[in-house]
Parts: structure tokens; sequence; C-alpha cells
């Protein structure tokens, strides 16, 4: 009985801190529950407005809103064009999503190397994987920090590419004073619960160029070229399917949803850069655990903190560890060309990004997000020192 108290007490004291997870407030739920009494469940209303918000955001005109980040992709990938026999170059160090979506399309995914102290797409290896087949490259804004688009931009006029944006962990992020979403041909935000704003599932791309983003509305309901709201509003059923696009509809209790964190994203942006602040503070004398380096150009959106583990402290035990004393850390990324599909289908293999695969045994995402409070950042912040003082 005494122990099984303990015990209780122990969980209680020490709640499991997850790498990410969602803020929701009182204001948010009021947003979806208005939604759900309105006449419009999906497409309607506030997803033009949701997609405005975002674009406004941003400072571009357009932008599209779908079911996922994935779908997003989908779309860029679809609207500037690839299919079969085309190469698109993506980083190593990503999830699975941003190669998929090349794959998706029938194209072929190039895995170019990152940069070892930022982890960020290196524009040396971008070079060396362009050929006669490449259609386009996709930048990652790895853990929240912009890529070096000035020199990617260059890469692609040279080349005659278009330079796409998988901006999933950089919502809110800044580059040499320009927003995020305005530093590609098409930027794609996810809304995933652990990204800087949800929607539940959902995400969008934003672009100033008016014949994409047509393009990506098309394709989010099924190549149709007008959507059941608007045929409602001049009074026809006539529909025609152009072209052939999927069902990537987000619906509007999401979009009132997404507006409402999107009013809070400053706020959470803020809330995240301070917590990223302070772990800087606490690791800076330690060999032993080496924050990424950032950009002197930029400003992280840190949806990620990521550190690379050094100095005999191995990634698995430190993994274990940190989970049993109830951090929930966690690994981002396995280099999507080790996958066993990636391996199978296009006959890839370790070696292939060498700097992504090294990067890729020593790191380490500890907790983030906007509801973290001080307490708890110093009890990831005990763990970590505790994790040197044991390497022993
Ligand atoms: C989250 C994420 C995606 C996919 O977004 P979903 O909304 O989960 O489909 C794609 N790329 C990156 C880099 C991501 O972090």
């Amino acid at each position: 009985m005494a122990s099984m108290t303990q015990h209780a007490n122990t969980i209680q004291a020490l709640p499991f801190l997850p790498y990410g997870r969602q803020v929701i407030g009182e204001d948010d739920i009021a947003a979806v529950v208005a939604a759900l009494r309105s006449a419009w469940l999906t497409t309607g209303p506030r997803v033009n407005e949701f997609e405005q918000a975002v674009a406004d955001f941003c400072g571009v005109r357009h932008g599209v809103a779908v079911s996922s980040g994935t779908a997003a992709l989908h779309a860029a990938m679809a609207a500037i064009g690839i299919g079969p026999g085309d190469e698109v170059i993506v980083p190593a160090m990503t999830f699975a999503a941003t190669a998929n979506a090349v794959v998706y399309q029938g194209g072929t995914p190039v895995f170019a190397d990152v940069e070892a102290d930022t982890l960020l797409l290196d524009p040396n290896s971008v070079k060396e994987q362009i050929s006669a087949r490449t259609k386009a490259i996709v930048a990652v804004d790895y853990a929240g920090q912009p890529c070096d688009y000035k020199a990617l931009r260059a890469i692609a006029d040279r080349n005659g590419l278009r330079l796409v944006a998988d901006a999933c962990h950089s919502l809110g992020a800044e580059s040499d004073g320009k927003k995020v979403g305005t530093l590609a041909d098409c930027t794609v935000f996810s809304f995933h619960p652990v990204k800087h704003i949800t929607t539940g599932e959902g995400g969008m791309v934003v672009t100033e160029d008016a014949v994409l983003a047509a393009s990506m509305w098309r394709f989010r309901n099924h190549g149709i070229a007008t959507d059941h709201r608007q045929r409602e509003a001049i009074g026809t059923w006539q529909y025609e399917m152009v072209e052939l696009g999927y069902n990537y509809r987000i619906t509007d209790f999401q979009s009132a949803l997404g507006m409402s964190q999107l009013l809070k994203l400053p706020a959470f942006i803020e809330r995240r850069r301070r917590i990223a602040g302070q772990y800087s503070e606490a690791f800076s004398g330690s060999p032993a655990i080496r924050p990424l380096a950032i950009r002197p150009e930029t400003v992280s959106a840190w949806h990620l903190y990521v550190v690379q583990l050094a100095g005999g402290i191995f990634r698995e035990k430190a993994f274990r560890q940190l989970r049993e004393r109830g951090i929930g850390v966690n690994v981002h990324y396995l280099p999507v060309h080790l996958h066993p599909f990636y391996q199978e289908r296009f006959g890839l293999r370790p070696g292939l990004c060498p700097v992504a695969e090294a990067a890729y045994e020593v790191i380490l995402s500890l907790p983030i997000w906007p509801g973290m409070d001080d307490d708890q950042v110093a009890r990831v912040v005990r763990e970590m020192s505790a994790l040197c003082d044991n390497r022993l």
C-alpha cells in the first residue's frame, strides 16, 4: 500500500514530457463549436478565411489549405509539374513525407547531404546532385531554422529549377529579414499537433504564383475547377473535372481552429524561443551536449531543440535513461534513403549522405512546446546534466 502510494506520487510528480504537443485554449474550443453550429462543416467560408490569414501572416498572396502537410507537399509537386522521369533534390535529413510526395507523382527523389553543424540542406551537395532530369529542389527548414535560400535560389535559377520550401518546421521563421513563405516558389506548412499551430490534421501551401495556387485548389478537390459552395452561389449543378486530383480538403471546423491558433502564433514562437534560450545557456559550457548552430541571418521558429551528443555519451543509452525518467526525447530523423522502402525501390545504400548518416547516430530532440513551464525546462536540464555526470 505504501509503495503504491509512493509509486502514484512519483508518477504525479514527474509527468511524462513529450518532445512536442499542442496547446489548446477555451478560445480555440469556442471557435470550433461556433463552426460546428454553422451551416458549413467542410469547405465553407472559414477555409478561405484561414488561407488568407496564413498568407497575410507570411506576406504572400495565396494560401491553399489541405488535409495535411503531406497533402500540401503532394499538391506542390503536382502544381510544379513533377512526373515520371523527373528528379527532385531533397535533403536526406527530413521526415519521409518530403520524399514520398515526389514518389506519389512518379518522380525520383535524389538525396542531398546536409551541413554538419545545422543539419540544413548543403547547397554544395545540391549542386553535385543536379542532372539533366532535375526539375526542382525541396529545402527543409530543419528544426525551425530556414535554409540558405540565397544560395539555393541562385542554384535553382542557374539551372532552371523550381524551389519548394518544406517549412513544416519553420512557420513564423525569417531569413535575411524575409519571412518564411516568401523564400521559395511554394512553401508548405503542416498543422499536425506537434507543429507550431494545429488543426488536428491539416496543411497549407502558400505562394505568390496565382497559376500554381489555382492548380492546387483544383488538386485538393478531385481536379474540379469549382467547389460545391461556389456552384451553390451561382445556382448551378454543373462541374467539370479538368485533371486528376484528390480529396485533400480541410474542413471548416478545422479552419476555425487554425484561425484561432494563428492569433497566438507569435506568443507560441516567443515561448519556444525562450525555452531554446534556456537550453542553449545551460549547455553552453558542455563539450558533450552540442546544440545545432544557428546561422546569424536567420530567426528560427524552434520546432525542435536538437542536440548532437559527444564526449562518450551514447545516444541509445541517453535515449533510454531519459525516457526512463519521463523525458520524452526523440530522434529526428533516420535519413530517408536508409528506410527499407527507399533502399529497395531506388537501390540506395548507406554512404550516400555521410554527414546526415553520422549525425543520425548522435542526435536527440529535447522537449520543446509553448505550454512547457520553467520548472519543466529545468527538469530537462537537470536530467541532461545527470547524463553527463553518469557517463564514466
Ligand atoms: C510534419 C512534417 C511533414 C508532414 O506533415 P503532416 O501534416 O504530418 O502530413 C512533412 N515534412 C516535414 C519536415 C514535417 O515535419
